[in-house]
């Protein structure tokens, strides 16, 4: 999980990181280049006003001369966004580059220093600073559960799609024709049932429920997904793996409806060929996946 939202939330720093400097120069460029022309126009106007009272031809002049200093302040910034000369570009280069990493810093700090800046004293400020930290950052899990979110989007899928049932339970593929190793295969090691369909297949969650796992990498499973829900009582795990990478329709912690699309079949993890890896848990216990299904999904 961890792998994932670090890789997720680099991309658009990155291409941030890539589109930001080039509108700071810009602006930077204007403003900084502006900034010294500024006392030029105010020096021309206290000097025109005196000499505007004793000549005429002095007022002339003084008007010539604020031209002259307006057309200045105007060309000027312009000669400079113009220009390339090195020295410029040195200076606002590096202005810009500064101002760039104070920027990512100062982004960056409060997010690490609030997890361990504990320095109440009481019990009750502790507490509640406590309270603050969690609150903060369940709001920082949610924002990069919706960055990640957004992110799926490869490829696309029909969302209005659901599943085949009206019960509260229902098969995860459209149709089973063939399937793969059962519960219980290799040993006892296969935990799970492969139903085999062809890569790009809708999977559907077989259960409403919350999201727990949503990840692009889960151990051999490779893109998987967890369910989490409470039926009769008993708390109902299902488990999606060897999704198609990119596919995934959920959010760790996100709200989900049976039979609601959350990926497609592929072959990710330790997997040789496009199929459904399904899991069940019932309090905490793998159950033969199969045998689940034919007893309650409809
Ligand atoms: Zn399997």
């Amino acid at each position: 999980m961890a792998e994932e939202n670090d890789s997720t939330e680099l991309v658009p720093d990155e291409s941030g990181r890539g589109v930001i400097p080039t509108r700071r120069g810009l602006r930077t460029a204007s403003t900084r280049s502006q900034a010294p022309a500024r006392p030029q126009t105010r020096r021309g106007g206290r000097r025109s006003a005196p000499a505007a009272k004793r000549k005429s031809p002095a007022r002339r002049f003084a008007v010539v001369g604020v031209i002259v200093a307006l057309v200045g302040t105007v060309s000027i910034p312009a000669f400079a966004a113009a220009t390339s000369g090195p020295e410029t570009r040195t200076i606002q280069q590096a202005a810009f580059d500064d101002a760039q990493s104070l920027v990512v810093a100062s982004h960056d700090q409060p997010a690490s220093l609030s997890r361990s800046s504990y320095s109440a004293t009481t019990s009750g400020e502790i507490s509640k600073r406590e309270a603050q930290a969690a609150a903060a950052a369940r709001a920082r899990k949610a924002a990069a559960a919706a960055a990640a979110a957004a992110s799926y989007s490869s490829a696309k899928i029909n969302l209005n799609l659901t599943g085949p049932g009206t019960g509260a339970i229902r098969w995860p593929l459209a149709k089973v024709d063939h399937i793969g190793d059962g519960f219980g295969a290799r040993g006892g090691e296969h935990q799970g049932v492969d139903l085999l369909d062809a890569g790009g297949t809708p999977i559907f969650a077989a259960t409403s429920g919350t999201v727990n796992v949503s990840s692009e990498s889960y151990f051999g499973y490779g893109v998987a997904v967890t369910i989490d829900t409470v039926i009769g009582g008993q708390k109902v795990t299902t488990l999606y793996g060897h999704m198609r990478y990119g596919s995934r329709q959920v959010a760790s912690g996100q709200k989900v409806q049976v039979g609601q699309v959350i990926g497609l079949v592929g072959s990710t993890g330790r997997s040789t060929a496009n199929h459904l890896h399904f899991e069940v848990m019932i309090n905490g216990t793998h159950v033969d996946p199969l045998a689940w299904l034919r007893a309650n999904a409809g």
